[in-house]
């Protein structure tokens, strides 16, 4: 075992007891330097992004259930202060700035890891889900699945990219068909992950129709690049709405943000003919969708969690070099629970990301 400074004995963390919004911000145990595993590291964190995922497992929502107590939270960015003893040497090394996200660790042998999916390796570990998360200033980390931070990217702008970054980014790199200077319209522009939807769609060469609603989202999409914005509460046919600001035949692509199951219907009838419909936004479950249109237009429905590791090089490149810039509001732990319900009321435009 090596550390750089005294490990604490609990950290600060906003702990869930039970299946609700509100998190309890108080002092919780912290695995010591000596009782690391080869493998294992102990990061001090600057900041953490704070996620919808996180919304969903702390109220129960999604049918599958954190354990309790737990520590949410997915986006973290800080130093390593601590490495198990035996682990092997890596790309990271004591002292590094790195970030942690939504896959902790996976077994790094299995087809779905070799193939860069570590997001569905039967062993995948989630973080703030089968283990403790970012929503703390100290936490146990796995050293393999760190990513080295960009020395241009600040902490705090870094932070969102680990999780709503590379999420987008994953699914608008699979647009292969997609020609640059095509429509993609982006629903739920103003939020977290929508706001970096823009700006990634942009950064392919793409034009871009922003969907959300409200003066400070309209500001927010414009800000980062949007070509356009319609809100939808202003609109009364937004499908005839949207293939009005587009092109006639249609947008060629639609990245759907929002977890409105309504999105994922209208998407259907106002993307063109052989266009592609991206799911992001978790759903419970869309009914409606018209199949026989689907069908006969060869409209692509293709989903995407995260991305693996290689794809969160790649889209914190891309901020490094300025192209993607998240917006970012910034709070202390202490104010957590006034995130959160302040996301599912959907009054946060861009990301909260908290401070520690
Ligand atoms: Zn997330
Ligand atoms: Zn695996």
């Amino acid at each position: 075992m090596t550390s750089i400074e005294a490990i604490p004995a609990t950290t600060r963390a906003a702990v869930t007891r039970e299946f609700s919004m509100v998190a309890d911000v108080t002092d919780y145990p912290l695995k010591q330097p000596s009782d690391l595993a080869p493998g294992e590291c102990i990061l001090k964190l600057e900041c953490t992004g704070v996620c919808h995922t996180d919304l969903h497992f702390m109220n129960g929502e999604w049918r599958i259930f954190p354990r309790l107590p737990s520590v949410g939270g997915h986006e973290g960015v800080g130093r390593v202060v601590a490495i198990g003893a035996h682990s092997k040497g890596g790309v990271v090394k004591l002292g590094d700035r790195v970030g942690t996200k939504y896959v902790i660790e996976s077994c790094l042998q299995c087809e779905m890891c070799r193939r860069g999916f570590e997001q569905n390796c039967a062993d995948r570990v989630i973080s703030g889900y089968h283990v403790d998360g970012t929503f703390a200033q100290y936490m146990v980390a796995y050293l393999d699945h760190l990513i080295p931070i960009p020395d241009e990217l600040p902490s705090v702008e870094a932070a969102p990219i680990l999780c709503a970054g590379v999420t987008v980014y994953n699914i608008l790199k699979q647009l292969t068909d997609t020609p640059p200077g095509s429509w993609v319209v982006v629903h739920g522009a103003g939020g977290g992950l929508g706001h970096l939807g823009v700006q990634y769609a942009k950064a392919f060469g793409y034009r871009v129709l922003a969907i959300d609603s409200g003066a400070d989202k309209r500001d927010l999409c414009i800000s980062v690049g949007a070509d356009k914005f319609l809100d939808f509460k202003d609109s009364t046919d937004l499908i005839a709405d949207i293939k009005a600001s587009t092109d006639p035949l249609g947008a060629h692509a639609a990245l759907i943000t929002t977890h409105a199951g309504a999105a994922y219907v209208q998407a259907g009838f106002y993307v063109r003919a052989h266009g592609t419909v991206m799911c992001l936004g978790a759903a419970q479950e869309v009914s409606g969708l018209p199949m026989a249109l689907i069908i006969d237009q060869g409209i692509k429905y293709i989903a995407s969690q995260t991305g693996g590791r290689q794809a969160v090089y790649e889209a914190l490149a891309l901020a490094a070099q300025g192209k993607v810039r998240c917006h970012v509001v910034e709070r202390p732990l202490e104010e957590i629970n006034s995130v959160l319900e302040d996301m599912y009321k959907g009054r946060l435009a861009g990301r909260a990301v908290i401070t520690f």
